[in-house]
């Protein structure tokens, strides 16, 4: 694993350029830091697509999100979003950032002229086989835009994981509409439980999350991109029973929370499907109102 010094910590708030920065929390090595200027939460280390690289490549990385049975439990989440962006744009060119194996554009429908991008490439030749070439295995800095721009980009568990956040949604401003909007979903850092469990809280797994937004935070991120907020949700999600203690074991395996979900696993007692709303994820509507270079 590459190992991280001061030399390549943030002198200064990415996002509202605050220079005085307190450093919360040391999680696994790394180094969580807090802008009291803007209140964002971040990892004070400058990660870069190829520092991350190492520890995307560790197969061990996060079971739960791909098991068959918890992707079909993220589809409460999907069509809740469906709902809402309905409201909005009833069809048109959509880009899924992201998008796994294009579990959430399976659930449009085909009024929707449907792309994705996906780093995975096992995933995305899973989402080439339905939407081919619409599919980008790559970043979204790399996207090739052919033909018309994006009524509607969806950003789902991707910002948190982004080297860098505005340059993300700058370019997602470049590749939308005049007017075109963006649905972002990410942790909530403000939520109370992250407040009381402190370092403990299940999302904070660098240097996979980066970035811990709030609603103002986030905010101010799409403002500094050319984006004005349309709504803010906190739309919760359905997990399976043993997903409980996976998050709470952090993806560590020598403890007792990791034990709690191998028991659960091997009974049905595991799939049990469990509603969760703490608020604990935050999804933001907006709408592009500037051109961005
Ligand atoms: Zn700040």
């Amino acid at each position: 694993m590459t190992s991280v010094t001061t030399q390549n910590w943030y002198p200064a708030c990415p996002i509202c350029d605050g220079k005085s920065l307190s450093n919360l929390y040391v999680v696994d090595g790394f180094n969580i830091a807090n802008c009291p200027q803007c209140t964002l939460v971040f990892v004070r280390e400058r990660m870069t697509e190829e520092t991350l690289q190492p520890y995307y490549d560790n197969p061990d990385q996060d079971v739960v999100y791909d098991d068959p049975g918890n992707a079909a439990n993220l589809e409460y989440f999907y069509n809740r979003l469906k709902q809402v962006i309905s409201k909005s744009v009833e069809r048109g060119k959509i880009l899924d950032v992201g998008c796994n194996q294009g579990q959430f554009l399976d659930l449009l429908g085909d009024h929707w002229e449907r792309y994705g991008n996906e780093l995975s490439p096992h995933a995305a030749q899973m989402a080439k086989q339905k939407y081919g070439n619409h599919i980008f295995q790559g970043t979204l800095a790399n996207f090739p835009l052919t033909g018309e721009r994006f009524d509607v980009i969806t950003m789902m568990d991707v910002l948190d994981h982004s080297p860098d956040p505005i340059q993300e949604l700058k370019r997602v401003n470049q590749l939308l509409k005049p007017n075109g909007l963006v649905a972002i979903k990410v942790h909530n850092i403000s939520c109370l439980w992250a407040q009381v469990v402190k370092d403990r809280f299940y999302a904070i797994i660098p240097p996979f999350h980066l970035w811990y937004f709030n609603r103002a935070t986030l905010t101010r991120t799409l403002a500094r991109s050319g984006f004005k907020v349309k709504s803010v949700m906190f739309i919760g999600n359905v997990l399976q029973l043993k997903t409980i203690p996976y998050r709470l074991s952090r993806g560590k395996t020598n403890n007792l929370y990791h034990s709690l979900f191998k028991l659960l696993e091997k009974t049905p007692l595991g799939r049990i499907p469990i509603y969760k709303n703490l608020h604990d994820l935050i999804t933001i509507i907006a709408i592009k109102e500037s051109e961005v270079e």
